[in-house]
């Protein structure tokens, strides 16, 4: 089989090597002098000159694929630049790796003293980590159940600031919109709380807590990915009112602040103590996360103020292994007549 690449860049270079390594037959067409596009070296009476391209970030996965690294014989250099101006060298480097370079840095005049004080305070805030942002609330309106597949999501940044970020999403499948949710993303308090009330149960599951997929189907996929209990004194037990507690952990990865949102939701539907097994599909859910969780077990308590006709509330606490507040969620959903 034959194949033309048009350009001789990284890309078509990798597109041609790949299609030859395949057994086609290419013919690479390049209108410039030389192959190498915006990478390209010229040799300046013996001097190595390279167009543009000043960093090799090696951790790319495709350069680890594609370039025999250590063949290249790579050398770090300082970090820093020389910005040529007016025949003026301007030497700029970073005086906390290279002490060195603090005077050249001082004295130069490309850039000025306003954006070094912003490189400061930027080199500042990310090493606080001030710069990580998790997504503090989330609400969703659930307008159809999709099928198992691939979704279609857009994104509209409605704000960025300082302190909140406001994202909307719309998920779609088939042409037809299933979801619509906005995240908050903000920093989450790293401090203990000053005042808190919480719901109290213990860090781990009991020995007889109840899996539980042996006891809802539609949970069978999800317990493939998480591990949830079911406090057994409190599950289906006449008397027991619409209250569920239960413990969740992810199988075989740490938690995280998204499996903390997952885990406002992840309990069967609390309707199932007061005589209503089955689907309850929510309509709306907002989840509100406290706190970045620590490893280990979730707990959660899952409780109802009102069902009535096919509607129901459902309000979730999910709390870590350190005792905190992780999530709060709150959902209005449906469930069959009892
Ligand atoms: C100043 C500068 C600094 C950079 N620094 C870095 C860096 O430090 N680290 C990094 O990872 N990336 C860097 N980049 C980006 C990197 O160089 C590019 O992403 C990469 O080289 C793009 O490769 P490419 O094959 O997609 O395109 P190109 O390199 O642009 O190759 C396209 C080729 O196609 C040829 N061509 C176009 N039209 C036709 C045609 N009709 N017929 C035939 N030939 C045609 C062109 O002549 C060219 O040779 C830098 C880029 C610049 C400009």
């Amino acid at each position: 089989m034959k194949a033309i690449v048009a350009g001789a860049g990284l890309a078509g270079l990798v597109a041609a090597r790949t299609l030859h390594r395949a057994g086609w037959e290419v013919i690479v067409l390049e209108a410039a002098d030389g192959v190498g596009g915006r990478v390209r070296t010229d040799v300046v009476d013996g001097f190595r000159l390279d167009r543009g391209f000043q960093v090799l970030f090696t951790a790319y996965p495709a350069a680890q694929r594609q370039l025999d690294l250590k063949a290249l014989k790579l050398r770090q250099f300082d970090h820093g630049a020389i910005v040529v101006e007016d025949h003026h060298w301007n030497e700029i480097g970073d005086p906390r790796q290279d002490p060195k370079a603090l005077i050249p840095t001082l004295l130069s005049t490309v850039p000025l003293l306003s954006d070094k004080l912003k490189v400061l305070k930027l080199a500042r805030e990310l090493r606080r980590g001030s710069f990580r942002r998790s997504p503090e609330t989330s609400s969703a309106e659930f307008l159809r159940a999709p099928d198992r597949g691939p979704v279609r999501l857009v994104t509209e940044v409605v704000k960025v600031g300082r302190t909140a970020s406001v994202v909307r999403v719309a998920l779609s499948q088939h042409e037809r919109l299933t979801m619509t949710a906005t995240v908050t993303a903000g920093r989450l308090p790293s401090q203990a709380p000053v005042w808190s009330d919480l719901p109290v149960l213990a860090p781990e599951p009991p020995p007889d807590a109840l899996a539980t997929s042996e006891h809802d189907e539609n949970a069978a996929p999800l317990s493939r990915a998480c591990d949830v209990r079911l406090d057994p004194a409190g599950f289906r037990r006449e008397g027991a009112g619409a209250v569920l507690r239960g413990w969740v952990r992810p199988v075989g990865e740490p938690v995280d602040v998204l499996f903390a949102l997952l885990a406002g939701d992840i309990l069967p539907p609390v309707v199932v103590n007061v005589g209503r097994p089955g689907w309850a599909p929510t309509v709306q859910l907002s989840a509100l996360l406290r706190a970045r969780p620590a490893p280990g077990w979730l707990r959660l308590v899952s409780e109802s103020r009102v069902v009535a006709g096919s509607w129901f509330d459902e309000d979730m606490t999910v709390i870590d292994s350190a005792g905190r507040l992780v999530c709060q969620a709150r959902q209005l959903a449906l469930s069959p007549l009892g």
